[in-house]
């Protein structure tokens, strides 16, 4: 686990870097809290962090207050290491949303151990995010999940004038399956359908269960026609699916998809809602159209 040292003092600081990395964990280390909060705004930042109060700049209690404030992050545990000791500067530093108060000099095994507290609600805390963005049936993302990442996507794509495209999609039929092979049978279906996505999207695009067998594909960095062409090679890819049934393994299940495409217009700042109505309308075009193919959303 990576362990962010805020310490203006270069003495104590190295002494802490040493004492952590002796403990085998990674260790990022920053002289105040400007700094800090800079090393926290990057992707893989750490979330565990040990802040001295008093510093140039941007002090402990300040940098505590920012990150508690702050949505965007991931739960950061704050450990304050400090000469304050005082029972009113604890409760000042509790306050302002540390998990931890420590004072200096530190006892070595009641800050491990203190450590290791941080590093369990960590764990916990990402484990909880887990199971509440990974659809238990699928693995794919929950449409929480998956609505809150293309958020920040279609603004990334504004920002950096990049395309994006998105591509909704719902198995054809379905009710049939379960009216005929029942509902297990069905999950079963709907878990290779995830499957079949996920194995053709790339390393940043991410699948999310939209609806009960409806998915959404975000592709950032993808336009058209590109996104028609991976669309097609995902439905084509569906229906030369084979699901073998569990009661009757010499049986097997053939199904279809429908996609409907839509790529981010640039001009005019296109709203996430708009492209989502956009993709859902080429979706049901699709459907309309005879199903088991992609269309692509008018402009
Ligand atoms: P269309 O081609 O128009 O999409 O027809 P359809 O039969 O797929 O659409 P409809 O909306 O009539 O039925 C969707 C079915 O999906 C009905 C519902 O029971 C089933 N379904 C939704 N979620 C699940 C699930 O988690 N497991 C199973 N087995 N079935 C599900
Ligand atoms: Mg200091
Ligand atoms: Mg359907
Ligand atoms: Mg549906």
């Amino acid at each position: 686990m990576k362990i962010l040292i805020v310490e203006d003092e270069p003495v104590s600081r190295r002494l802490l870097e040493a004492t952590l990395l002796r403990w085998n964990y990674d260790v990022v280390t920053t002289t105040d809290g400007t700094e800090a909060w800079e090393v926290l705004q990057k992707p893989e930042a750490p979330s565990l962090v040990i802040s001295d109060w008093m510093m140039p700049d941007m002090d402990g209690l300040e940098l505590c207050h920012r990150i508690r404030e702050s949505e965007k992050l991931g739960y950061t545990y704050l450990v304050m290491l400090t000469t304050k000791g005082r029972k009113e500067d604890v409760i000042k530093g509790l306050e302002a949303g540390a998990d931890d108060y420590l004072t200096k000099p530190f006892d070595h095994e009641e800050l491990r151990c203190r450590v290791k507290i941080g590093e369990r609600i960590i764990n916990l805390e990402r484990k909880i995010l887990q199971l509440a963005n990974t659809d238990s049936l699928t693995g794919s993302l929950t449409r929480r999940a998956f609505m809150e990442k293309i958020e920040i996507e279609v603004e990334r794509a504004i920002r950096e004038d990049r395309p994006l495209s998105l591509v909704i999609t719902d198995l054809d039929h379905f009710k049939n399956v379960n009216d005929r092979y029942g509902h297990q049978t069905g999950d079963l279906v709907l878990q290779k359908f995830a499957e079949q996505l996920c194995t053709l999207s790339r390393q940043y695009d991410f699948v999310g269960r939209y609806g009960g067998e409806e998915f959404a594909i975000c592709f950032p960095g993808v336009d058209d026609p590109s996104v028609i062409s991976i669309a097609e090679r995902m439905r084509k890819q569906v229906a030369d699916l084979r699901v073998v049934i569990m009661a009757d393994s010499s049986c097997s299940i053939q199904i279809t998809a429908s996609f409907g495409a839509a790529t981010l217009q640039r001009e005019g700042k296109e709203t996430l809602t708009s492209l989502i109505a956009r993709a859902d309308d080429a979706l049901y075009k699709a459907k309309r159209k005879g199903r088991n193919r992609v269309c692509l959303a008018n402009d």
